[in-house]
């Protein structure tokens, strides 16, 4: 069990790149705005408590719930292109 918590780190990443207009939704395309938002769920992001959580972002435009790794997906696969 040497696993880092990460939660903290993947929800600021998150707040950084939708500032920096960085992030598209993944429902409607356009740049994403919302707010970074979480539950617990096994599948999730191990945080600091031992939990793990489902972090996604509401796309304020079309109400599409952006999970956290497709959105990191997403922008590598922009970078390449
Ligand atoms: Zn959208």
């Amino acid at each position: 069990m040497s696993e880092k918590p990460t939660f903290n780190i993947v929800k600021e990443v998150l707040e950084q790149l939708m500032e920096r207009n960085l992030v598209k939704c993944v429902g409607c395309g356009k740049t994403l705005k919302g707010d970074v938002l979480y539950y617990e769920h096994d599948g999730g992001v191990l945080a600091e408590d031992g939990k793990r959580y489902w972090i996604y972002v509401e796309c304020r435009e079309c109400g599409y719930q952006n999970a956290w790794w497709k959105l990191f997906r997403n922008l590598g696969r922009e970078r390449r292109e």
